[in-house]
């Protein structure tokens, strides 16, 4: 049984609200920093406990937070990215959903540390029911004097707001999210400057995401070194994984970084095994844009050890047999799933997300859809439209303004490599492809065990 940093009162009736989030330890960690703590020893915590960003760079949150510029004379800020819109990851949502104090009271915390008075919660648009509960939330943190002038007498003023996003995936790249928060169109901006040079407002800024911000609760009520004793070489803490798809327990579930992906899959505990019977076929570990692994290689690295949920474990074995942590959204795939179709949906999900100012990703991801419509829907593809799809993702990874680009050429590239069979499968057969009744037919050419 894993550990529960984050989600151990979430099932409390009525821990949304401050009273009993109070009860339960709330709010614990503001009377900590603020009063017995420098934020130099705040950020001092964080970088022992070895924290990584849980929005899925990975990136160490320590080390993000020492890069804040802090000229005189020019305000900072904490931004929290809650645009969570990455296909299959919810984690954010429920943390958010069920204990909007355990952000309010992180985002406190943090920005005691960073010397920021006023800080922005960035939350996607279509979660409008959870951007009540935060206001609501945010209401009684000022009634109780955690949030506004002087808190707890320390002479702290810090003002929390919460943004809603217009509905944007790109929203969540943290330059088109600040663009957004201005008031402009969602597009990334260049870097460098990065964020914690010029960010929002041109004034120096973090941006962190939910999980991130969250986990600063229980490594200042603890302390950064007994955070770190949880979890496996740099994969440190816990971890918030949505999990979905073809599985017997969907849901949300905090794991200790370093649980075998066996027990994580296969366990009553988690997600109980592939649903109905059926055989693993595959498994998106950290969200959408994060390669596809066959079932082949999620169970053992290339070296054949045991696969971890870390970030190490997962990337393990690089384009050839690696994916990522991610988001942390998992996503099964069973035998009757087909990847042609997969690889098609998302690439439609990229091409309409795309915002369009790099032309890579503007086109790329266009033609993508054009070509795997080709194949997935019979139109007269031939094995060169395979060759034609790796060189367009060819074109796009890593020829970008942001990360989007990546993402719309990892899944397309990750399938051609373990699944090219299938695609040529669609392009011989282009009427049984489109059997309604693809499941079974899907049976004749399933080999990818
Ligand atoms: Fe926009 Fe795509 Fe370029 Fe990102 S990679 S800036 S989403 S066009």
């Amino acid at each position: 049984m894993g550990r529960k940093l984050l989600l151990e009162h979430a099932k409390v009736p009525g821990i949304r609200h401050i009273d009993t989030y109070i009860q339960h330890g709330g709010y614990r960690s503001v009377h900590k920093a603020l009063k017995t703590m420098t934020p130099d020893e705040v950020v001092e915590e964080v970088k022992k406990s070895g924290l990584r960003g849980r929005g899925g760079a990975g990136f160490p949150t320590g080390m993000k937070w020492s890069f804040l510029a802090k000229p005189e004379g020019i305000p900072r800020y904490l931004v929290c990215n809650a645009d969570e819109s990455e296909p299959g990851t919810f984690k954010d949502r429920y943390l958010m959903e069920y204990l909007p104090h355990l952000l309010i009271e992180g985002m406190i915390t943090s920005s005691y540390a960073l010397g920021a008075n006023t800080s922005y919660i960035y939350i996607r648009g279509e979660y409008r029911w959870v951007y009540t509960i935060l206001v609501e939330a945010i209401a009684e943190a000022y009634a109780k004097g955690y949030l506004g002038k002087n808190i707890l007498g320390s002479g702290f003023n810090f003002d929390l707001y919460v943004q809603p996003g217009g509905g944007a995936y790109i929203c969540g790249e943290e330059t088109a999210l600040l663009e957004s928060l201005e008031g402009k169109r969602g597009n990334p901006r260049m870097k460098p400057p990065f964020p914690a040079i010029k960010g929002l407002w041109q004034s120096p800024t973090v941006v962190n995401n939910v999980e991130t911000i969250a986990a600063v609760v229980p490594i200042v009520n603890e302390g950064g070194d007994e955070y770190a004793k949880i979890g496996i070489g740099k994969s440190t803490g816990t971890k918030l994984i949505s999990a979905c798809g073809n599985i017997k327990n969907s849901g949300v579930y905090e794991i200790d970084l370093g649980l075998p992906v066996d027990e994580f899959l296969n366990s009553d505990e988690y997600c109980g095994g592939v649903a109905n019977g059926k055989r693993l076929k595959a498994v998106i570990p950290g969200g959408s844009s994060v390669p596809i692994v066959p079932a082949g290689l999620f169970y053992k690295n290339i070296k054949g050890e045991d696969r971890l949920m870390s970030y190490e474990s997962l990337s393990d074995g690089g384009f050839a047999s690696g994916t990522m942590m991610g988001s942390g959204g998992f996503i099964v795939y069973d035998e009757d799933q087909c990847i042609v179709r997969n690889t098609w949906n998302l690439a439609r999900f990229y091409n309409h997300e795309s915002c369009g100012q790099c032309s890579p990703c503007r086109e790329g991801t266009g033609w993508l859809v054009k070509v795997l419509d080709k194949i997935e829907h019979g139109k007269g593809a031939t094995m060169a439209d395979i060759d034609l799809l790796w060189d367009i993702q060819r074109r796009i990874e890593g020829n970008t303004i942001c990360p989007l680009g990546d993402a719309a050429a990892w899944p397309v590239a990750a399938a051609i490599r373990h699944f090219r069979d299938e695609f040529e499968w669609h392009i011989k057969n282009p009427q049984l492809a489109q059997s309604k009744n693809y499941g079974l037919v899907k049976e004749t050419v399933y080999q990818t065990v």
